[in-house]
């Protein structure tokens, strides 16, 4: 370990475990990315959270947080310092009658739902998964599909987020209302959010049935009830077929049923289907018999085809993702959904004229089916600052995937990626924060969401000094020095001292791509919270945000080292002076879960 380090610890309570390990190497759960973080950290309370942060602070390093790493891009990768609360994890109370839990942020939702079962409660609303931790889910505007709910933050009552200054800052609806707008869709770029106040509901079963529709009925359907009989619904649409299988669940008080095993759920429909799609990587031509193949034997012949069951409603809203993906999901109005539809099956049935996309679609193939998924947040309030739904009506999710054959990038990608983006642009589409968006810029996000200014001057007033900063970030929201013609239009944002660059992104052995960025930013070892006297372990949660917006309270400097006060020459000689790179290696996961050694320093 760096000597440095080793000289800042030495100064901090011995009695405070810091669990860190030298030899960690993240990856996404799609193993798209890869990075090696010089420290990978779990702590255990909140005392260690805040010596993380009170070393990083001293060290000049960058921090992530990471959930589980679901999110497909680049968003989790590190050379610096990556802190993950799988061990921060606890149910700290439930309420029953109010139905009303709080959590440390660390736990992941299929250990909520268990806890919450215990108490007859439930969440009221899942993605397709439940492996996420609470923290990363809501950090990225995670959904599920029905029109009776938003997003899954949507339940968050409140939240508390440690700060680069080592201060905890509680917000909700009511208090601190701006830090909790900005907070609830935080990409981990305000702080380490340490614990979660959540809204559930009775635990209920789910009724649900899929069946196999035509295009055509499927659009006929769009605007009447197609979204609205059921509390959820969600389609999986084969383009190429011309047809979609729809899902749809309501809750039940019949007694349990369980679902027959999927075809590629099993051993043999599994490696079946992931063979077959590998074979396509060199003859695309065979995807829409694939298609054709793979949803016969999944869902039957004919139209109507059922499938259903009757399961624990939390269980009946997942479902099996199967291989590594890219992911690229846009909202759009719901309303925009039949056309979105019809002209990117017109694209990508070769029909140029229909399509009225600038692309070229001949001899390209894709992975299918797109998923296509719903909901509501009009009634949401507050609304996050980084909402991407529709804020006066139903949202429409339209999510291409693209499945990774042993983890090999299908061809078609880039190809296919930019049509469908440029079609979801043009029908007033907004891209999923976590997700595989490739052509957007920064200027175009800016033009998307007209909150982004107070969200970018909020993180910045909470984290002047870019403590949780990385290239995604600046890439997609801080418009970089006004040098660049990027930063017209929106309001440049300075390189702040301790905020990652990207150094190289390089093909990994097994696919996928090595990240690595700088490791250590520039200044001097800065002086915050802890070192004026306070115990490492104590938290600050009464303190008010306006203190720190004041730049009174005494933290790190908030009000002098705002990032109005420093000039754009002074952060950039401090980046340039920021020299340290890492490379990284590459193993495959298994051999690096052998290397990792968690040493208690
Ligand atoms: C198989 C699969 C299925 C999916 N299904 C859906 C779906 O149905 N609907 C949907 O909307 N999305 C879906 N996603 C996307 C997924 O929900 C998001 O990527 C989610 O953010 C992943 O959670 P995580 O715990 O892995 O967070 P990570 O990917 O590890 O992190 C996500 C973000 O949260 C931040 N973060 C994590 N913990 C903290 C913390 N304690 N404090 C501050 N910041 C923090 C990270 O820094 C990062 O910016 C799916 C992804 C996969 C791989």
């Amino acid at each position: 370990m760096d000597p440095l380090i080793q000289n800042e610890l030495s100064k901090l309570d011995p009695t405070i475990p810091f669990r860190a390990s030298t030899a960690h190497r993240h990856h996404t759960w799609a193993k798209t990315f890869h990075s090696r973080p010089e420290l990978y950290i779990r702590p255990q309370t909140i005392a260690e959270i805040q010596k993380v942060v009170t070393l990083a602070r001293r060290c000049r390093r960058r921090l992530v947080t990471v959930g589980c790493g679901h999110s497909p891009s680049d968003l989790t990768c590190t050379s610096s310092w990556m802190v993950n609360l799988d061990q921060y994890n606890r149910i700290i109370s439930i309420d029953d009658e109010k139905r009303v839990v709080v959590m440390e942020a660390g736990i992941r939702l299929h250990d909520l739902g268990a806890e919450l079962k215990k108490h007859g409660l439930a969440m009221p609303n899942l993605g397709s998964i439940d492996n996420q931790a609470i923290a990363g889910a809501i950090g990225t505007a995670t959904h599920g599909s029905s029109t009776r709910h938003g997003l899954l933050s949507q339940s968050v009552l409140g939240l508390k987020i440690m700060l680069a200054d080592g201060r905890t800052m509680s917000c909700s609806a009511e208090e601190n209302t701006e830090l909790f707008r900005a907070a609830l869709v935080s990409l981990g770029a305000l702080g380490i959010i340490t614990e979660v106040t959540y809204q559930a509901v009775p635990a209920f079963d789910i009724e649900w049935q899929q069946s196999l529709h035509s295009l055509e009925e499927v659009m006929n359907d769009w605007s009447t009830d197609l979204w609205t009989t059921a509390e959820f619904t969600r389609l999986w649409w084969m383009p190429y077929m011309k047809r979609a299988i729809v899902w749809r669940g309501d809750k039940t008080s019949k007694p349990r049923r369980p679902q027959k095993q999927s075809w590629y759920g099993g051993l043999v429909g599994y490696h079946a289907y992931h063979i077959l799609l590998y074979l396509a990587q060199w003859v695309p031509s065979l995807l829409p018999s694939i298609e054709k193949v793979v949803i016969a034997v999944q869902y039957g012949f004919t139209s109507g085809a059922v499938n259903t069951a009757v399961e624990d409603g939390h269980r009946g809203l997942l479902m099996n993702c199967l291989y590594s993906q890219f992911v690229n999901e846009w909202a759009l109005p719901l309303a925009r959904g039949p056309e979105a539809i019809t002209r990117l099956s017109a694209w990508l049935n070769g029909d140029r004229d229909a399509a009225r996309i600038p692309f070229d679609p001949s001899g390209l193939y894709v992975h299918t089916p797109i998923e296509v998924r719903v909901s509501d947040t009009s009634s949401t309030t507050p609304r996050p600052y980084l909402d991407n739904t529709i804020p006066d009506g139903p949202t429409l999710y339209i999510n291409a995937t693209l499945y990774r054959p042993y983890n090999r990038d299908p061809p078609c990608k880039h190809r296919y990626y930019e049509a469908f983006e440029w079609l979801m642009k043009e029908l007033g589409g907004r891209p999923h924060w976590a997700k595989n968006f490739q052509d957007v810029s920064c200027q175009e996000f800016w033009d998307m969401y007209p909150d982004m200014g107070t969200w970018v001057r909020i993180r910045n007033e909470v984290d002047p000094q870019g403590m949780f900063l990385g290239d995604w970030h600046r890439r997609n929201l801080l418009p970089l020095p006004s040098s660049s013609p990027e930063g017209q239009g929106a309001e440049a944002v300075p390189f702040l001292p301790l905020e990652e660059h990207e150094v190289a992104r390089v093909g990994a052995r097994g696919g996928g791509l090595d990240w690595s960025g700088e490791v250590g930013g520039s200044g001097d070892v800065d002086v915050g919270v802890n070192e004026k006297g306070r115990s490492p372990g104590a938290s600050d949660s009464e303190e008010s945000f306006e203190l720190v917006r004041a730049g009174n309270g005494d933290g790190d400097g908030t009000g002098e080292g705002s990032v109005a006060s420093l000039s754009t020459s002074m952060y950039m000689s401090m980046v340039s002076a920021s020299e340290t790179t890492t490379t990284s290696t590459s193993t495959s996961h298994e051999e690096e879960e052998e290397e990792e050694e968690e040493e208690d320093l």
